[in-house]
């Protein structure tokens, strides 16, 4: 099979597929590069959804030039999301018994398409509570590679909310978290004294369908792309204004699949937009940032963002088999909020077993104990860890020191080494198919 393949990232005059500009790859072994660098999607890391291939140094022809431009309109969603907001405007004024969603082509239908989708499984009566819950209306996307859909259970959306108000803040940028834009979207049309506004930025173009061109993007955030172009990148700019003093931060939720590098290029230009719309300077700081994603990978977060540190939270999903009911069941949520707020901001619930350590300054997990030579809460995965002196740092509880490979590591392990660094946590001495964090 294809080697290792390693993200060299955005490129300048890259071209594009249906899924904006390409990234530029290379093949690797041992580390190094290998070969000839070239172009993929993206968004796709499964060909089967975007085979767009091109070599670095590749002649494209001006005939292929034209006929990918429109392969790529054609590829575009069938309505714009200008039309799609006057679809919205006129279906919410059916009577109940009028308003139909299609099941299959994941759209509301207006009377006069009923007919085309007559053999169509749909969803009749779409209340208002509905409409203002589409992420419960919609399927979750359940590609594996490409883009599945891992909604917040309510408890751990709840959660989120809630300390995003008690820190003080009144705009959510919601980067890949539809459920939580729709949390504070349906609060803000139900409560009054309720002032937190929300932009989603999504790829899933089926939310146009619910909000208007100033509360959704579609958006891609590996590559930074907006689809509504200028228009769509100004909406965004405008939301990051922080008029009024309404403080902004951004929550994001993104894919597993790998690629960190090109989603920190992306928030780094989002953070970039951030700092260019305040007049006065925001002096030498960031926008406050929520970056959700499992526990080990932390240190590859932290090369690309120094100031960020992981909270013990830990992140329940709704339709994750393996993520469920992470307090409950027999498994533990991996996923954690990485963020560069000060950690003794984040006030973890008591009543879930968190509790603060005033040595190490923030909300720990209940088993996450205070190491003494360390002098930290050390426990990455909520499981008590033990220090080891030779290794003279905590580890997890089902290693043991290998006087062969020198280091803590799993009891079974082949003690050969490879020289590059492991895919997901990025520490040398195995592969990602090996590595004790995902096991
Ligand atoms: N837990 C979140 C959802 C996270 S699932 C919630 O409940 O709100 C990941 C989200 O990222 C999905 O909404 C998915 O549509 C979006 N996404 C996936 N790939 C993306 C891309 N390339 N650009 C932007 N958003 C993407
Ligand atoms: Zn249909
Ligand atoms: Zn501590
Ligand atoms: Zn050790
Ligand atoms: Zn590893």
């Amino acid at each position: 099979g294809p080697g290792p393949v390693a993200l060299l990232g955005p490129a300048p005059g890259a071209p594009s597929c249906p899924h904006g500009p390409a990234l530029l790859f290379a093949k690797t072994s041992q580390g190094k590069e290998e070969g000839r660098r070239f172009y993929a999607c993206s968004a796709c890391r499964d060909r089967k959804d975007c085979n767009f291939f091109q070599w670095e140094d590749e002649k494209v022809s001006e005939t292929r030039l034209a006929a990918r431009e429109e392969y790529n309109r054609n590829h575009q969603p069938p309505f714009t999301h200008k039309q799609n907001v006057d679809r919205y405007k006129n279906f919410v004024l059916l009577p109940l018994s009028k308003r139909r969603f299609c099941q299959e082509c994941q759209q509301l239908l207006l009377p006069a398409e009923w007919e085309k989708h007559s053999d169509h499984q749909f969803l009749c009566d779409i209340t208002t509570a509905q409409l203002k819950s589409p992420s419960q209306l919609l399927y979750p996307l359940e590609n594996k590679k490409t883009n599945a859909q891992y909604l917040f259970a309510d408890r751990s959306c709840q959660f989120l909310l809630n300390l995003l108000i008690d820190l003080g803040f009144r705009r959510v940028l919601s980067v890949g978290t539809p459920r939580l834009h729709e949390m504070i979207q349906s609060k803000a049309s139900q409560e009054e004294e309720f002032s937190i506004r929300s932009l989603l930025l999504d790829i899933d173009f089926r939310y146009s369908q619910f909000y208007t061109e100033d509360e959704f993007c579609h958006y891609n955030m590996f590559n930074h792309h907006f689809f509504g172009g200028e228009a769509a990148r100004e909406t965004c700019r405008k939301f990051l204004y922080e008029e009024n003093g309404e403080r902004v931060i951004m929550v994001t939720d993104p894919p597993f699949g790998g690629l960190v590098e090109a989603l920190a290029s992306s928030f780094k230009k989002l953070m970039a937009m951030w700092k260019e719309t305040e007049k006065e300077g925001h002096d030498n700081n960031e926008m406050p940032m929520f970056w959700i994603f499992p526990y080990f990978f932390e240190s590859r977060i932290l090369d690309f963002f120094p100031s960020f540190s992981m909270v013990d939270y830990q992140v329940d999903y709704d339709n994750h088999a393996l993520y469920k009911h992470g307090k409950t069941g027999r498994r533990q949520s991996p996923v954690r909020i990485f963020t560069n707020l000060t950690p003794s901001m984040i006030v973890l619930p008591e009543e879930e077993g968190y509790r603060f350590c005033a040595v190490c300054e923030r909300y720990v997990s209940s088993g996450n104990e205070h190491c003494e030579i360390c002098n930290s809460c050390t426990s990455k995965d909520g499981r008590r860890w033990k220090h080891c002196v030779l290794c003279k740092k905590c580890v997890k509880p089902s290693w043991f020191h290998c006087n062969n490979c020198n280091c803590c590591t799993l009891q079974k392990h082949s003690c050969e080494k490879t020289d590059v660094g492991c895919f997901v946590c990025g520490k040398a001495g195995h592969k990602r198919s090996a590595c004790p964090s995902v096991s």
